[in-house]
């Protein structure tokens, strides 16, 4: 698909669910995907990327940065905290807090850096013992220790499991972030997004749609 396929879906799914598109941010998932791959959209006005590895979005993204000032770079991977100082200071967003460790070591550097981030917690609604995310039983916590180190937490990600229907784990995460008075839902991928805009996502992360 086109990235203009991918706004149309958007659109549509917007227009079913009675939601504004501009109220959507259709992140550009670039992991392993070349300069020379990104530079398409870049040249088509797209301006909101993701990377799930510090150290790839490192070697890409200061370049990219130089000819497009105001290109945005969202982290979405697992973060650990030895590169807590790297991805403060490369991203300008961060969807993948899930305890209260990185929470503080994001929240340290964010000092030190003079720089402040919006973040989202991901929560594994599926609960595999694989993924990251905190459990939804821990949600509360968590939040606790987010706020007690002052990180601007302004919503949730997910990352459903692949057997299961995706909607209800978006359902889930939607009413949660509600609990919470959290504004904003990071999920949907290439598969599902129109589902997850009809679920309430406002941040959808989608790579293969885009490449192929
Ligand atoms: C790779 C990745 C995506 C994009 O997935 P696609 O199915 O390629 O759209 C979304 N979110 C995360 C966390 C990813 O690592």
């Amino acid at each position: 698909m086109s990235l203009a396929d991918i706004k149309n879906g958007i659109a549509e799914a917007c227009a079913e669910s009675g939601r504004n598109p501009a109220d959507i941010t259709l992140l550009a998932v670039t992991k392993t995907r070349t300069p020379e791959m990104i530079m398409p959209l870049l040249n088509a006005g797209h301006r909101t990327f993701a990377e799930n590895r510090v150290q790839e979005a490192e070697e890409k993204y200061p370049a990219l940065r130089t000819q497009y000032p105001d290109l945005q770079l969202h982290f979405i991977g697992h973060l650990q905290s030895n590169k807590a100082r790297e991805a403060v200071a490369l991203f300008d967003c961060i969807h993948t807090i899930d305890r209260a460790s990185i929470a503080d070591a994001v929240a340290n550097e964010m000092i030190k850096q003079n720089r402040r981030l919006p973040c989202f917690i991901q929560v594994n609604t599926g609960e595999e013992p694989q993924k990251g995310g905190v459990a939804p039983k821990d949600l509360d916590a968590l939040m606790d220790a987010c706020r007690a180190a002052q990180l601007d937490i302004r919503g949730l990600m997910c990352i459903p499991p692949e057997e299961d229907v995706a909607s209800l784990h978006f359902l889930l995460l939607n009413k949660l972030a509600a609990a919470h008075q959290l504004p904003f839902l990071s999920m949907g991928m290439s598969a599902d997004f129109k589902a997850a805009i009809r679920c309430g996502s406002t941040h959808l992360r989608v790579g293969s749609a885009l490449f192929g």
